[in-house]
């Protein structure tokens, strides 16, 4: 095998691992945004369920206020009782008076109900709000994980970037431009074993001269096909 060729595959091999990275990489702050997307529904969930419970812990408010309002009307009807000089006013008074408590037995009746909406209502509030809280935890630590991926790529680019810069150095200039030309189609395949007969890379059937220059070993055969730089693995 060409020493050039033996060397593009030890390059071959750093270029996936870099390759891989990136692609890591570009997912990254879509995984973000996809963590996100939880969160926020989680927060509308919990902005519904607090707007639901505000709701039904004031109409319970203005229902204890009505409750009082009558009540205090009650009590000052009852003290004009005294103030009553005929029949007439008197059946007229009593009516109030009935009517009065009849709305107030009513008020009741619709506070203990309201009561009982306040409470489911708090307690869903509590429960949604509970999961959002849960959810906020889970998406930071999911974010730090991300991002602490994020740097350990940078980091592991560098070193691999450092050492394909160190093994190309010896690979001759012609091989090395070809190389890099074809990585822009192969990111993770320019250089292909050629097996069976067979480019790996495309999966074509070599001819045969060209297959047994692969074999020798003595100059650089692309293939036919899709042009990769063939090599043969000596068993
Ligand atoms: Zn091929």
């Amino acid at each position: 095998m060409l020493e050039d060729i033996r060397i593009l595959i030890e390059v071959q091999e750093v270029d996936r691992q870099i390759h891989k990275i990136e692609k890591d990489k570009e997912r990254l702050p879509r995984l973000v945004a996809i963590a996100g997307e939880d969160l926020r529904s989680a927060e509308a969930i919990t902005a519904d369920a607090r707007a639901a419970a505000e709701s039904a812990n004031k109409s319970k408010r203005d229902a204890e206020m009505e409750l009082s309002t009558e009540t205090d009307r009650l009590g000052k009807l009852k003290d004009r009782s005294s103030e009553i000089k005929n029949n007439k006013e008197y059946f007229a008074h009593l009516k109030e008076i009935e009517e009065c408590q009849k709305k107030i037995t009513r008020l009741e009746e619709s506070s203990l109900e309201l009561m009982e909406r306040v409470e489911k209502a708090d307690a869903d509030l509590k429960e949604k709000a509970d999961a959002f809280a849960a959810e906020t935890a889970k998406f930071e630590e999911n974010k730090a994980r991300i991002e602490e991926k994020f740097v350990s790529g940078d980091v592991q680019l560098r070193e691999l970037t450092a050492r394909r810069a160190e093994i190309v150095a010896s690979v001759s200039k012609e091989i090395l431009d070809y190389y890099n030309y074809l990585l822009k189609m192969f990111p993770d395949s320019a250089v292909a074993e050629a097996a069976n007969g067979s480019c790996t890379g495309c999966r074509m059937i070599i001819p045969p001269q060209a297959f047994n220059n692969v074999r020798k070993g003595e100059a650089l055969v692309k293939c036919h096909n899709c042009r990769r730089i063939l090599y043969f693995k000596e068993s």
